[in-house]
């Protein structure tokens, strides 16, 4: 077993970190400065860092990381531009994060990014921009059908899976996703449990996949109340990558 530490990192992302006994491994280091702090804090030495995508807040740390380790392993997608890369990934991998004695699965969830990864260790899932607590991250790169996939794919992990996203993102998104299905009571209840967990300046994730597939429009495009709401906001069809396609554009000027 390992333990996982999260790390409040620039604005609203979060800093993965995993640990076992004194050995280290970060997802997504955005910033150097409070992964260094940890570190000092813990007693922990790094080992591996996994990007998922290219972005600045998920990997801006890892130069000022690697000045103070410069041995540790860094793990990202091979298609895109990446400080200090060591191990060149496509998704379909088996990682083994040696010092930490943990094997690693890695998944292409293109959409977002063209190269974005996941990277599932144990129960646990770490996806980035891709799934975000109540919602899904922009596409930027991919397209709708792309990222629908994406989505599919992490959607089929076992329903007790943590859902580790690199953003606080999920009362906004639960407000749009309040717009999407008014009618869905899961959904209502989460949002209430949501905005008292922010007015505490609490953090609201890791969720589990079983929260996200009964809360998450986007991951309930096959729903017939998501399904109506999307014709509304211009899906010229109801099957689930028009359906995607149409809410995710919503999203976006909501
Ligand atoms: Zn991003
Ligand atoms: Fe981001």
């Amino acid at each position: 077993m390992f333990n996982v530490i999260r790390i409040p990192a620039l604005k609203d992302n979060y800093i993965w970190l995993l640990r076992k006994g004194a050995a280290a491994a970060v997802v997504d280091p955005g910033d150097a400065a409070p992964v260094l702090d940890v570190l000092a804090r813990e007693g922990l030495t790094l080992s591996a860092i996994l990007i998922t995508h290219h972005h600045q807040d998920h990997q801006g740390g890892v130069g000022g990381l690697l000045e103070h380790t410069p041995s540790v392993e860094v793990f990202g997608p091979e298609r895109e531009s990446i400080t200090g890369v060591t191990a060149p990934l496509r998704g379909g991998e088996r990682i083994r994060l040696a010092s930490l004695g943990l094997d690693a699965r890695v998944i292409a969830v293109p959409g977002h990014t063209l190269g974005h990864l996941a990277y599932s260790v144990g129960q646990r899932l770490f996806c980035g921009d891709t799934l975000f607590g109540g919602g899904c991250g922009r596409l930027f790169e991919g397209t709708p059908a792309a990222m629908a996939e994406s989505l599919a794919k992490l959607a089929a992990f076992p329903d007790d899976t943590l859902i580790h996203c690199a953003h606080e993102y999920t009362e906004a998104n639960l407000r749009f996703a309040l717009a999407v299905e008014p009618g869905n009571r899961a959904l209502r209840r989460r949002a209430d449990e949501v905005a008292v967990t922010r007015a505490k300046a609490m953090p609201t994730v890791p969720s589990t996949l079983a929260l996200e597939k009964a809360t998450n429009p986007f991951l309930r495009c096959e729903e017939p109340e998501v399904v109506a709401a999307a014709r509304a906001h211009g899906a010229g069809a109801d099957d689930p990558v028009a359906v995607f396609a149409a809410i995710r554009a919503w999203k976006d000027s909501f």
